[in-house]
C-alpha cells in the first residue's frame, strides 16, 4: 500500500504544548471571562482596549494594550464589543488584514438587522477573515466553569482554515465546536440565544390548551351537574379527583399526537409515492417536537400515578368506604364478590402499571446521555416498537377502566360522555390506522420508497429534491 505521508501526519498529534497568541478587543464582562479561560488553558492572551494600561478586573497574566499594537502580536481577534461600536474596525483595516477576527456578538432581538453582525463586521474589514463562533456561550457560563448545558459552540466562516483554527481555540478550551457551514449561517446562528424553548412551544402549548379544555369539561360534568340535578357540593373535587381525571387523558392524547405524524408522514409518501419531496411545513414541525411531546405527556402520566397513590388516604375515599361498610352491616346485608369486576379492576391496574413503566423506559431512551450510547437500530426499536406497545398498553388501560361504563345512560350528563372516552378517540384512531399500515401490502410499499423507489419519478423532479426524514 502507497503511504501518503500527508495522510500519516494527519493521524499524528501535535506535540508542541506552545499555543498561539490569542487577542482580545474589549475588556468588558465576555472579554475578561474568555481572557481568562484561555489563560487557564496556556494561551498567551492580549487585550486590545481604548484604555490600554493595567486594571485589577483584568487577569494578570494578559496584556493589555491598544487596538493596533494588540492586533499586531496575534493572528486571531476575538471581538468582544457590541456591534454598535464595530466602526473603528475599519480604520483598522491594515492592521487586520489577513487576521481572524471572531465574531461573539448577539442582539437584543431577532433579525434586528438587515444583515448578521459576522457579515457586517466582514463588509467593514474585507480584507479579514471574518468567523463566527461564541455567541451562544455566556460569560458567567466561562468564568464561573458551569457550561454543562452549553458546551456546544456554533461555528461558521467562508474561510476553512481561519474556521478550523478558532475550532482548535473551542476545543482547547474543553468545548465542542459545531461547524454549522459558511458565514450565511451567521444569522442564525445569532438568533439561537434569542430563542426560549422553541421546541416546547408547541407541547406546552397544547397540553395546556387540552387541559383548560378537559377541566371545564370535568367542572360541567362532574361538579356543576350534580349541584343542579342533586343539590351536592362537590366543589372539592378540583383538588383532587379532577385533576387526577384530567393527568391520564391527557398523558395518553399526547402519546397519541407523538405518534400521529409518522402516520400522516407514510399516508403522504404513500400518497405521492415518493420519499423525496416537501413535508407540509406543519407536519415537519410537528415531527421536531415528538420527543418534547412525549416527555410532556410523561410528566402528565407522572402525576396521574402520584395523584392515584393518595386516594386511600384520602378523607372522602375513607368517609365512603366507613358509610358503606357501617350502612350494609346496619342493614344486615353484604354485596357478594363479584369476579368480572374483580377482574377488570386488575386488569386495568396491570395495563397501568406495565404502560407506564414503559413510558419511563421512553423517556429514559430519550435522554442524550443514553440515546448517545444506543446505536439507531436499537433507538427506533425503543421509540417506535415499544412506544407503540405504551400506546396500546395505555389505551387499553382506559378501555378496561370504563369496561361496563360505556353503554350506561348514566355516564352521560347532559349528553356529555365521561372526559376519558374523548381521550380514546385520537389514540384509537392512530392504533387502527397503524394496523392498516402494517398491513403487508402496504408494509411492502412503504418500505420500499422509503429505501429510495419511486412510483412517479416526475413528482419529486416538481418537487425540491428535499429528502424527508422517514417517520419512525
Ligand atoms: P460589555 O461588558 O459591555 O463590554 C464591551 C466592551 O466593548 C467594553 O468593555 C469596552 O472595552 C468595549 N467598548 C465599548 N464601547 C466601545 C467603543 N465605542 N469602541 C470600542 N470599544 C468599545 O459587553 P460584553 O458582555 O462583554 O459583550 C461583548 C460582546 O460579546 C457583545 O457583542 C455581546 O453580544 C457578546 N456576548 C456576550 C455574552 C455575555 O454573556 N456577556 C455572551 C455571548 C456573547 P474597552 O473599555 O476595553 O475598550
Amino acid at each position: 500500500m502507497n503511504k501518503n505521508s500527508s495522510n500519516i501526519m494527519a493521524l499524528v498529534p501535535k506535540t508542541s504544548n506552545k499555543r498561539e497568541t490569542v487577542c482580545i478587543f474589549g475588556t468588558g464582562d465576555f472579554g475578561r471571562a474568555l481572557g481568562h479561560k484561555l489563560i487557564q488553558s496556556g494561551y498567551p492572551v492580549v487585550f486590545g482596549s481604548r484604555s490600554p494600561w493595567p486594571s485589577s478586573l483584568i487577569p494578570k497574566d494578559a496584556e493589555v494594550l491598544n487596538h493596533a499594537e494588540a492586533a499586531q502580536k496575534a493572528a486571531i481577534i476575538i471581538i468582544a464589543i457590541q456591534r454598535q461600536h464595530y466602526d473603528f474596525l475599519a480604520s483598522l483595516e491594515e492592521t487586520l488584514r489577513g487576521k481572524v477576527l471572531v465574531d461573539i456578538s448577539n442582539n437584543l432581538k431577532i433579525n434586528q438587522y438587515p444583515e448578521s453582525n459576522a457579515k457586517y463586521l466582514a463588509q467593514l474589514v474585507p480584507s479579514a477573515r471574518v468567523v463566527k463562533a461564541f455567541n451562544t456561550v455566556s460569560a458567567w457560563a466561562l468564568q464561573s466553569g458551569t457550561l454543562d448545558a452549553s458546551r456546544q459552540v456554533f461555528v461558521c466562516g467562508d474561510d476553512t482554515e481561519a474556521k478550523q483554527m478558532v475550532m482548535d481555540i473551542i476545543r482547547a478550551l474543553g468545548l465542542t465546536p459545531l461547524d454549522q457551514g459558511s458565514l450565511l449561517a451567521a444569522r442564525e446562528i445569532e438568533n439561537y440565544p434569542l430563542q426560549l424553548f422553541p421546541m416546547w412551544k408547541i407541547p406546552i402549548f397544547l397540553s395546556l390548551g387540552l387541559t383548560a379544555f378537559f377541566f371545564f369539561y370535568c367542572l360541567v360534568r362532574d361538579v356543576i351537574y350534580p349541584y343542579v340535578y342533586e343539590n351536592k357540593d362537590y366543589s372539592f373535587f378540583l383538588a383532587i379527583s379532577i385533576p387526577n381525571r384530567i393527568c391520564p387523558i391527557i398523558a395518553l392524547v399526547l402519546l397519541a399526537l407523538v405518534y400521529l405524524p409518522g402516520i400522516l408522514a407514510a399516508i403522504i409518501q404513500l400518497y405521492r409515492g415518493t420519499k423525496y419531496s416537501r413535508f407540509p411545513d406543519w407536519l415537519d414541525k410537528w415531527m421536531l417536537c415528538r420527543k418534547q411531546l412525549g416527555l410532556v405527556a410523561l410528566a402528565f402520566a407522572s402525576l396521574h400515578v402520584i395523584y392515584t397513590l393518595v386516594i386511600p388516604i384520602r378523607y372522602y375515599v375513607r368517609w365512603r368506604i366507613e358509610d358503606r361498610t357501617i350502612s350494609q352491616a346496619l342493614n344486615n346485608k353484604t354485596t357478594p364478590f363479584d369476579n368480572t369486576n374483580g377482574w377488570l379492576s386488575d386488569s386495568y391496574l396491570a395495563l397501568g402499571i406495565l404502560g407506564f413503566l414503559l413510558f419511563v423506559l421512553l423517556g429514559i431512551t430519550s435522554l442524550p446521555s443514553v440515546s448517545n450510547n444506543v446505536n439507531w437500530r436499537e433507538f427506533r426499536f425503543v421509540q417506535s416498537k415499544l412506544g407503540y406497545l405504551t400506546l396500546i398498553l395505555c389505551t387499553a388501560h382506559t378501555l378496561v377502566y370504563g369496561g361496563k361504563r360505556f353503554l350506561s345512560p348514566s355516564a352521560y350528563r347532559w349528553y356529555l360522555p365521561n372526559a376519558y372516552m374523548l381521550s380514546l378517540i385520537i389514540p384509537c384512531i392512530v392504533l387502527v390506522v397503524k394496523f392498516v399500515l402494517i398491513l403487508p401490502c402496504l408494509d411492502k410499499q412503504l418500505t420500499r420508497i422509503r429505501q429510495g423507489w419511486e412510483r412517479n419519478p416526475q413528482y419529486s423532479e416538481q418537487s425540491n429534491y428535499v429528502i424527508n426524514k422517514s417517520a419512525v
